[in-house]
């Protein structure tokens, strides 16, 4: 069983505060990941290198960061997935080669790990981690070829999935994205040095810009030499709807777009799509706080914050059962009384994946003295599993596989319930391909057979 991972990943190349501005780049990606994180970065002599779990606030001291030497350095944060938590999984992960000392992170899922992992055991070889990344190096190390771009781009064409990764050698950074596209990397500048993150915010925090997106299908070498590009794949992009929809930060440019300003489309056109006569519209916070201020926008109805984020829940440490986790919501969201009481209010939110959130919300502004309550989606159905990084649970858990749009309603006990369509969704996402995976079961790359998969998700 893999250790399925939608993570964060960030690396820096030719800056003597290497270590420290990953440190800060992870910590601008926090909300990928938040089980563990770690660093590695070099001095071209050697590889030093920290992992810990937790926050990356709560892994890295100034000691910590000074120790970890160079002018390169990679940085990875973790999901939380239950199980298989051991340190042992928390990337980077360095490895020695014939070709030299490397080191990796990895967004995104590999479709054929269990296949492949199989098979490299049988071949003789002793995995340290029950990550599929760990198949990355493994693949590598069995490579004929010495040269690192020929090698990798052997690597890729076994590996099949989503995959965006930062690898490091002790005189290079490398940056690649699988041929779909599907998980996000972009490409920045600090001055000398060149820097790539999963999101542009990270960017910002260190007052890099933003160059461009890796290319799908594009393996980037940035040495002293500068940078050069090479095309190991050419498939048609399929570029993940979700990151738009939840997953990204609002205040990243992801694939040339504001991620803020596509929410905020997707919540307009929401609007035109359903409005329904309200006295206020509310979002839930934060996922769903840009698409209703568009969906208000658009309908003319007051917004306003009718529930309040506890912004430092951690965990309510009692037995994960569903009928326990209901209580997750409470920790997190607290209605507010003089806001929704004696009101018809419009709640707004980005997605309904299994509906729990959605039940324990409008029952919480119900007993806060709503008078009606009905429910928007800013994307469609969530009805399908994502095998390619986002965590989601299994697809008997996904409500919308097996539930109408009205059964679902009848659940969360909404007065009406409406979700964007798939064609409002993507033309708020603006013209490119997509993978919609998780709304249309379209898979880009298709599954030997559906893998066990999905664990709670963390929110509850
Ligand atoms: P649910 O109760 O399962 O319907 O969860 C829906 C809520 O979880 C929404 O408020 C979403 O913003 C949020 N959400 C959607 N996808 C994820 C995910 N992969 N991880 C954590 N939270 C999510």
């Amino acid at each position: 069983m893999g250790v399925y991972d939608k993570c964060a990943v960030f690396g820096i190349f030719g800056n003597r505060y290497a270590a420290n501005l990953t440190y800060l780049g992870l910590h601008a990606l926090q909300h990928r990941g938040q089980e563990s994180s770690g660093i590695i970065s070099t001095d071209s002599d050697q590889f030093y290198s920290y992992k810990g779990r937790g926050l990356v606030s709560e892994i890295f001291t100034k000691e910590i960061i000074e120790s970890l030497k160079g002018n390169i350095a990679i940085g990875h944060n973790r999901y939380s997935t239950t199980g298989a938590s051991s340190l042992n999984n928390v990337q980077p992960f360095a490895a020695h080669f014939k070709n030299g000392d490397i080191a990796i992170a990895h967004n995104g899922n590999l479709i054929n790990s269990e296949s492949t992992r199989h098979q490299l055991i049988e071949e003789g070889a002793i995995f340290h981690t029950t990550s599929d990344t760990e198949n990355f190096l493994h693949l590598l190390a069995k490579s004929q070829y010495y040269d690192l771009p020929e090698a990798l781009s052997a690597v890729f064409s076994k590996v099949k999935g989503a995959y965006s990764l930062v690898l490091m050698t002790k005189d290079s950074l490398i940056g690649v994205r699988d041929p779909y596209g599907i998980r996000p990397l972009s490409l920045g500048k600090l001055g000398d040095s060149y820097i790539l993150s999963s999101e542009s915010c990270a960017f910002d925090l260190i007052g890099a810009s933003l160059i461009r997106d890796i290319e799908p299908g594009e393996m980037l070498f940035i040495t002293t030499g500068g940078l050069k590009s090479y095309s190991f794949a050419n498939e048609k992009p399929a570029a993940c709807i979700f990151e738009y929809v939840y997953f990204a930060r609002p205040d990243s440019l992801l694939w040339g777009k504001s991620v803020y300003s596509i929410r905020k489309k997707m919540g307009a056109i929401l609007a035109e799509e359903s409005t329904v006569d309200s006295d206020i519209v509310i979002p839930v916070p934060d996922s769903g706080i840009p698409a209703a201020l568009g969906y208000a926008e658009k309908s003319g109805i007051s917004f306003q914050m009718g529930l309040m984020r506890n912004h430092y829940v951690g965990r309510t440490f009692i037995e994960p059962s569903q009928s326990i986790r209901h209580f997750g919501v409470k920790l997190k969201l607290n209605p507010i009384r003089s806001v929704v009481e004696g009101r018809t209010v419009t709640v707004v939110d980005d997605s309904i994946v299994r509906g729990t959130t959605s039940k324990k919300i409008i029952k919480m502004i119900k007993e806060a003295g709503a008078k009606k309550v009905h429910m928007r989606i800013s994307s469609p159905p969530f009805i399908s599993p994502c095998f390619y990084g986002i965590d989601t649970p299994t697809r008997r858990e996904l409500i919308a596989s097996s539930h109408t749009v009205e059964e679902i309603r009848k659940y969360i006990t909404a007065d009406s319930l409406n979700f964007l369509s798939l064609e409002g969704m993507l033309k708020a996402a603006g013209k490119k391909e997509f993978c919609t995976a998780c709304f249309t079961q379209n898979y880009p790359i298709k599954l030997e057979s559906e893998p066990a998969y999905g664990t709670p998700l963390p929110f509850l």
